[in-house]
């Protein structure tokens, strides 16, 4: 592994940058420690060097994927086939009241692997209330680079009594792991108060995140909005007003607060929303599979709101690709619209790398390779049947690859996956791990 000052060249790819020109060279990368120091072919590659093959491979950004769920990867297929709400209250509540440290630690793992094995390099996680330095255990350990908080509620009808706390302990919880966690790992790691929605938050709790995020450099704020038009009307008929309005009134606005969804967003609320700087992400996959409908990620871009993308939780996808994710919001953008040019290739790929970058407010250092940027990379495959016989390397990676095609990952200049393997963790403890800890989970759960 290089450490500080040690070379690692990406030899011999299709670079595919992102960067401002959307350049895309043929070459090499030169990581030196965690930096990107040079992009192109290489004249005289230092000697000592560690090389990774990329030939016959596209080298892109990795993933940026804004909203997922750690803690519910081991609730994958134990809550399928149900609405929104339903969902929430038979299945997923339970199930996360009944998680302890080991379950939880279990199931962060295996949503780990899984998206780092598939090219994720950069993470935005809402974690369940209780338990979560478990969560960020296993982000330490695993080389992701993350934001990510504990959830947060405080009232809401079927919330089970495991997930029920006070305004006070919420915030107090959440402020005790932004001081443990944020800028954890040499700044790899960040934190994100996380009310959950805003029928399961008081006014009081919204604030008071709104409040402490605001007052720390660098932190966020996470939620969900605008998701299914049954939880929206549940809303009005709560509040006297929409999701969007309420949490904007109580400081969940603004470019430090990114929710996700947007599905059942209106033009007016749209124009409101990039005006205020509030950024997004989209989720078509979970989206589909609850049934809450098509978001319309080009009428949001067009109004100016940053969108990235997202594979929301393992029980509503029942993936974490974001390959997955990256050719679903190219299709559905072209049905939404009945447009085949609605969302081109190069910009689906922007939402799932800069742009998501942008979102999280890190694209200084990540989402797009250029000189001076962190060596947050995926080395994915062009030669798979599938993707063959050739063509424009971006529609390829949109339209053709898969999960299984990523050869290489880096983050922060660490070698994470190597021909296919994880080196941060051990694929065969992690599949056994949640095979047990599922069923335990399950069992308390009484499912
Ligand atoms: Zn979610």
């Amino acid at each position: 592994m290089p450490g500080a000052g040690m070379d690692l060249i990406v030899r011999g790819g299709t670079v595919v940058t992102m960067d401002g020109a959307r350049r895309v060279l043929t070459g090499d990368v030169l990581v030196r420690g965690n930096t990107i120091v040079q992009l192109g072919r290489l004249k005289t590659p230092p000697r000592g060097a560690l090389v990774l093959d990329a030939r016959g491979c596209a080298v892109m950004p990795g993933f940026v994927q804004t909203h997922v769920h750690l803690c519910q990867a081991l609730f994958r297929g134990m809550a399928d086939d149900l609405p929104l709400l339903e969902w929430l209250k038979q299945r997923i509540w339970p199930l996360e009241a009944a998680h302890d440290e080991r379950s939880l630690y279990a199931s962060a793992r295996l949503g780990l692997a899984e998206m780092l094995l598939a090219g994720t390099t950069t993470v935005l996680d809402m974690g369940t209330v209780h338990h979560h330095d478990a969560v960020f255990t296993a982000l330490a350990e695993s080389g992701m680079r993350a934001f990510s908080g504990k959830a947060m509620m405080d009232t809401g009808v079927g919330v089970p009594k495991g997930l029920r706390e006070t305004t006070k302990q919420s915030l107090a919880e959440s402020d005790r792991l932004r001081a443990r966690w944020h800028g954890a790992e040499d700044g790899r790691l960040g934190y994100a108060y996380a009310p959950r929605f805003i029928l399961s938050c008081t006014e009081q709790l919204l604030w008071g995140a709104s409040e402490a995020a605001h007052s720390t450099p660098g932190v966020l704020l996470h939620s969900h909005a605008a998701e299914h038009a049954d939880e929206r009307r549940a809303v009005k008929e709560a509040l006297g007003k929409d999701d969007i309005t309420a949490l904007a009134d109580c400081g969940l606005t603004g470019e430090r607060t990114v929710l996700a969804h947007g599905v059942q967003l209106r033009a007016a609320e749209m124009r409101g929303l990039a005006k205020a700087g509030t950024r997004f992400t989209h989720c078509p996959s979970a989206n589909l599979k609850l049934a809450s409908g098509i978001a319309d990620v080009v009428a949001m871009r067009e109004a100016g709101m940053l969108v990235g993308l997202g594979a929301d939780g393992a029980p509503c996808n029942n993936r974490m690709d974001p390959f997955t994710e990256l050719r679903q919001a190219a299709l559905l953008a072209k049905v939404k619209r009945g447009d085949a040019g609605a969302l081109k290739a190069e910009d689906a790929l922007a939402m799932a790398t800069i742009d998501g970058a942008r979102v999280l407010g890190i694209d200084g250092h990540t989402g797009s390779l250029e000189v001076g940027k962190r060596a947050d990379l995926a080395v994915v495959r062009l030669d798979a049947l599938h993707a063959e016989p050739g063509g424009d390397a971006v529609a390829r990676l949109v339209y053709a690859c898969t999960a299984s095609d990523v050869r290489h990952v880096l983050v922060d200049g660490r070698v994470v996956v190597a021909d296919g393997e994880l080196r941060t963790m051990d694929s065969d403890a992690v599949r056994t791990a949640a095979r047990r800890e599922g069923e335990r989970v399950r069992k308390r759960a009484k499912l």
